[in-house]
């Protein structure tokens, strides 16, 4: 895409031959300083372009810092508050809600809490930037601003603005981004941190300056006059091609296009991708580097995903029928009539809680090797099992109710890849609430587990960790009872544990993802007392009002983990659980963690929630701090 000028300059030596030899000598000096100033004009553009890469290096080295730390931090507090706890000793002492003086000492805890909740936690309304955080807002025009001033730093020459080349390289330098940020086996991930579906935000926006930089460069190139390149020659099509193909690629991207038509969107996406690439390459190879380094970076997670594959599903034993069945097989229960839990046993897979897995199953998806990404509900265990809980859409998941419901099949294939995202261990909090909405109680399942095995062990610094779960019947909790009943039947340790079912009753409000939320019916929302109250919120009069045991019994809980269960009606009122818990954490773990995976109205209420809760004043009078987490199904 950027090449240079046909006419000019260059044309104007030949035209010179046979004149006086002073005048050739002259015009001879004259291309040669020409040709030698774009060279040097060209080695700059090609030089900003290495800029932004110094750039986006030093930027992943910095996050790469703060992730080391903080992985550093959380291991010696764990360790720590478990040592302590294992030798008898009791908890610091919550500080009081009200009337304590302001310590100094803890200005930088309270100036993190702010930059935290502007930077991170509250979201921009969803009519000005589609529910985005400052941070992702600030990072995308940064981003821009940095790849942009760079690309145009440069494209005056002779007092003539010329863009056309500079937006070419900078079109260039963004491919082995692009493709680095959309893989699952994501380097910057290792690095950061920073889960790969959470960085896919900048996928979207180096893949949208992809796309304007390369339509810069073609209309600057038709703005100038195509010369010797004009229509018919190869430069040309090959141009064309790749700016058709990333136009096509930015049109079928579109939040809408993915909701209607995902696979579509994916075979289409891939396919114009790799169309781009090659056709740039064709198009102007000496900046062939660029899509050598993409094509390599592709290649990479695409073997890495497929060794992987191989190795979780034993994919050497498929050759012979009699083993093939038994690895290939796995348990699907319809536990709602949307509902499928859905258990793989996999030995070979190793993952850490709340990660995620892609599952496949040729016999029932219309594309056969289509992959769906499924959070994995249990924890590592010796068993090898690996659940999930699933809901019916429309595409291929509703394929699989209708497996069971009308074929009344379930001997079903499943292969999974996985496992993927980075898990955010929760177990050197003090305080752990545990926030969810529908199937989204797979991501507060797997962490309520992995805390309940660190208690028993004595390996968590967690004394209070409480599972705040929005579903529409009471039955709906035994898509997970198994589960409770049996990691409590194992023993719970010193931890306390609550689980709080809010039963909303409605259809559209409690699944992850859902955009919409209706009004909820019967929503006596419990009561709580004003900021800085003590009182226990895990209250036992609302739950006997609904009826204790007959939940229980109804949503399949031993009587044992009924002990740790509370229902209620409506919603749950985020905030009022999280003073409560705050004001009796204890001040020597991490402070108090809240966890949500829901649909977008219930994330942006527990959003809320923290910004108000974590305030600096707060924590300036010995309060502790609150982190937040959410994971969302989908990008
Ligand atoms: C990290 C992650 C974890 C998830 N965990 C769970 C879970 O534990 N339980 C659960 O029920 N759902 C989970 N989902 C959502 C689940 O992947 C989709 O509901 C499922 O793929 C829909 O398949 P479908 O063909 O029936 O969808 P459709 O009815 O065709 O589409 C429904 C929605 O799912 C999206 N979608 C469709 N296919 C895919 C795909 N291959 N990858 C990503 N999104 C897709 C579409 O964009 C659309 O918004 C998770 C999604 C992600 C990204």
């Amino acid at each position: 895409m950027a090449h240079e000028s046909s006419s000019g300059s260059t044309g104007s030596s030949s035209n010179s031959t046979g004149t006086s030899s002073g005048s050739a000598a002259t015009t001879t000096t004259a291309a040669a300083a020409s040709k030698n100033n774009k060279a040097n004009k060209n080695a700059a553009i090609s030089k900003a372009t290495y800029d932004t890469w110094y750039v986006i290096a030093g930027v992943t080295g910095a996050c790469m810092a703060v992730y080391l730390f903080s992985v550093a931090n959380a291991w010696y507090i764990r360790r720590r508050v478990a040592a302590a706890r294992r030798a008898g000793k009791a908890a610091s002492p919550p500080a009081a809600t009200t009337g304590a003086s302001v310590s100094i000492s803890r200005v930088p805890k309270a100036l993190n809490a702010v930059f935290a909740n502007i930077a991170y936690y509250r979201v921009w309304p969803l009519w000005i930037w589609s529910a985005t955080s400052t941070a992702e807002w600030w990072w995308t025009w940064a981003y821009t601003g940095i790849v942009l001033g760079l690309g145009f730093w440069g494209c005056i020459s002779n007092g003539k603005l010329d863009y056309a080349n500079p937006m070419g390289y900078v079109a260039f330098g963004q491919i082995p981004l692009i493709v680095a940020l959309s893989s699952r086996n994501n380097v910057l991930s290792w690095l950061t941190g920073i889960s790969y579906e959470k960085l896919n935000y900048l996928h979207r926006a180096s893949g949208r300056l992809c796309v304007l930089t390369t339509w810069l460069h073609t209309l600057g190139w038709f703005k100038k006059g195509l010369g010797k390149h004009g229509p018919g020659t190869n430069i040309f099509l090959t141009g064309m091609l790749a700016a058709v193909a990333a136009l096509i690629m930015w049109l079928t991207s579109f939040a809408l296009a993915r909701k209607i038509a995902y696979e579509f969107f994916l075979i289409s996406h891939i396919t114009m991708g790799i169309i781009f690439i090659v056709g740039s390459y064709y198009h102007w190879p000496r900046l062939g580097e660029w899509c050598w380094v993409g094509l390599v970076i592709w290649a990479f997670d695409r073997v890495l995903a497929t060794c992987r594959m191989m190795w979780v599903n034993k994919v050497w034993l498929m050759p012979f029928s009699s083993k093939r069945a038994a690895h290939s097989a796995c348990t699907v229960e319809l536990v709602d009539p949307d509902v499928v839990r859905l258990t793989v046993n996999r030995p070979n897979m190793k993952w850490s809680p709340a990660q995620h897995a892609y599952i496949t199953m040729p016999g029932v998806a219309t594309l056969r090797y289509e992959q769906h990404p499924m959070t994995i509900a249990n924890i590592q265990s010796e068993t090898g099992d690996v659940t999930f809980i699933i809901r019916a859409q429309t595409g291929f998941t509703r394929r699989l109710v209708h497996r069971l419901t009308e074929q009344k099949s379930s001997d079903i294939n499943c292969y999974l890849d996985g496992p993927y995202g980075m898990s955010h261990g929760l177990n050197h909090y003090d305080s752990v609430i545990l926030v969810s909405g529908g199937t989204g109680v797979t991501y507060g399942t797997a962490h309520l587990l992995s805390i309940m095995e660190g208690s028993r062990n004595a390996t968590t610094a967690v004394s209070n960790c409480r599972l705040v779960w929005n579903v529409r019947e009471a039955a709906n909790v035994s898509w997970i009872a198994p589960m409770i009943n049996e990691a409590v039947a194992k023993g719970l340790g010193q931890t306390r544990f609550h689980i709080d079912i809010y039963i909303t009753r409605s259809a559209a409000s409690d699944e992850p993802g859902t955009a919409h939320v209706a009004p909820i019916e019967d929503t006596a929302t419990p009561e709580y007392s004003p900021s800085g109250s003590t009182e226990n919120v895990n209250d036992k009069g609302s739950a006997s009002s609904l009826g204790d045991e007959k939940y229980a019994s109804i949503a399949g809980l031993s009587a044992e983990a009924a002990q740790l269960v509370s229902w209620h009606r409506g919603r749950s009122h985020i905030e009022g659980i999280l003073r409560s818990d705050r004001s009796e954490s204890a001040t020597d773990g991490a402070g108090v963690a809240v966890a949500c995976c829901g649909p977008s109205g219930l994330t942006l209420d527990a959003r809320r929630a923290v910004c108000k809760v974590n305030s600096a004043g707060s924590i300036l009078r010995g309060q502790n701090d609150v982190t937040f987490y959410s994971e969302l199904f989908g990008w």
